[in-house]
């Protein structure tokens, strides 16, 4: 690492003051790496493209109709068979989706990372139709979701060929991130093979990695694989923190005292009430800098054609929430507008 290398964070590492002083100041504009990028689906955006709103990192505008239906019977929740879903499916619906998305960015919203890939039935041209018929910036995503939906070729595939495929599809493909990579419930063989292979592709490609836990399990498992290969933690968001029972918020803290984000990304519903006072605790502690809010939209009953709160119930419920707790207006911007800038920018190795 050269001294113009060392970024400000370091430097505080450096001298020792540790965790107090590891967030940015709020109200300090982020500063990117000199060509850094955000690759959306239709073209690379400079950072500061994104400044007048919030990006939701973790949502989905495109899985296949069964996907739902097959990870409810996954997770042991629908007695086995789920009911189909109603057709025409809304992910499948772009006219419908382009309105959605047109009403998110009226409610604040700047960006949408789209968390699926091939093995979650997403479509990369309805997003990019979607993204260019509605002018909502979407980035695009690739890896493996979880073993309950691998291909049969992961059980065969060696971690080298599963880097191969990342690298190939990263260099071939409009995507922005490595996401969501996920272990189902306790990390399995052929899960610790896609986790070593994704770490790999990001060393690679630089692209952020974001993941899917079992409601926050072995989230420090995750980090403490990609660490190992060598992934810096500013590059993880470790997904779906939110689920965990662990009201001191010990767990994340330890994330955040790592480097790494913490993915608060199934907001604007249910879990809102549990969450809240551990986001407080986490601010208090000095790590508003690691906080990364998304809904993980997934579900057509919370579409605003449904009568539902829409793709930007992140802001339009979660955050008056946050508000009405107490926290500020330069905090929120921080981690709704800046945060994810700096977690999704990065300088691509190959031009697109
Ligand atoms: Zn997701």
């Amino acid at each position: 690492m050269t001294a113009s290398q060392i970024t400000r964070r370091d430097l505080l590492r450096l001298l020792g003051l540790g965790a107090a002083a590891h967030p940015l100041p709020a109200a300090k504009p982020p500063v990117f790496p000199r060509h850094a990028i955000i690759r959306t689906i239709l073209k690379d955006l400079r950072p500061d493209a994104l400044r007048a709103g919030a990006t939701l990192f973790h949502e989905h505008m495109s899985l296949a109709p069964d996907f739902m239906p097959r990870w409810i019977a996954a997770a042991g929740m629908g007695r086995g068979q789920a009911p189909p879903p109603a057709q025409p499916f809304f992910m499948q619906d772009l006219d419908l989706m382009v309105e959605e998305m047109k009403a998110a960015a009226r409610s604040g919203v700047a960006c949408i990372v789209d968390g699926g890939h091939d093995d979650m039935g997403r479509d990369l041209d309805f997003l990019r139709r979607l993204s260019l018929e509605s002018g909502m910036p979407i980035v695009a995503s690739c890896g493996y979701y979880a073993q309950p939906f691998y291909p049969a070729k992961i059980a065969t595939m060696t971690e080298d060929e599963i880097f191969a495929d990342l690298v190939h599809t990263a260099s071939t493909q409009p995507v922005g991130a490595l996401g969501e990579i996920g272990t189902w419930d306790f990390m399995t063989p052929d899960e610790r093979k896609v986790f070593r292979a994704v770490a790999r592709a990001h060393l690679a490609t630089n692209l952020p990695i974001f993941t899917h836990t079992a409601y926050g399990k072995g989230a420090i498992e995750q980090l403490d694989l990609l660490e190992s290969m060598g992934v810096k933690p500013q590059r993880i968001a470790i997904g779906h923190v939110g689920g965990l029972a662990d009201p001191k918020a010990e767990v994340v803290k330890e994330i955040c005292k790592r480097g790494g984000f913490v993915g608060y990304d199934r907001q604007g519903g249910a879990g809102d009430a549990r969450n809240v006072p551990q986001i407080l605790a986490l601010i208090e502690a000095g790590y508003a800098a690691n906080l990364l809010f998304a809904s993980d939209f997934s579900s057509g009953t919370q579409l605003l054609r449904n009568h539902g709160p829409g793709y930007a119930k992140t802001l339009t419920i979660f955050v008056p929430k946050l508000k009405e707790a107490g926290v500020k207006e330069d905090t929120l911007h921080q981690i709704l507008v800046d945060n994810p800038r700096r977690f999704l920018a990065f300088e691509p190795k190959k031009k697109r």
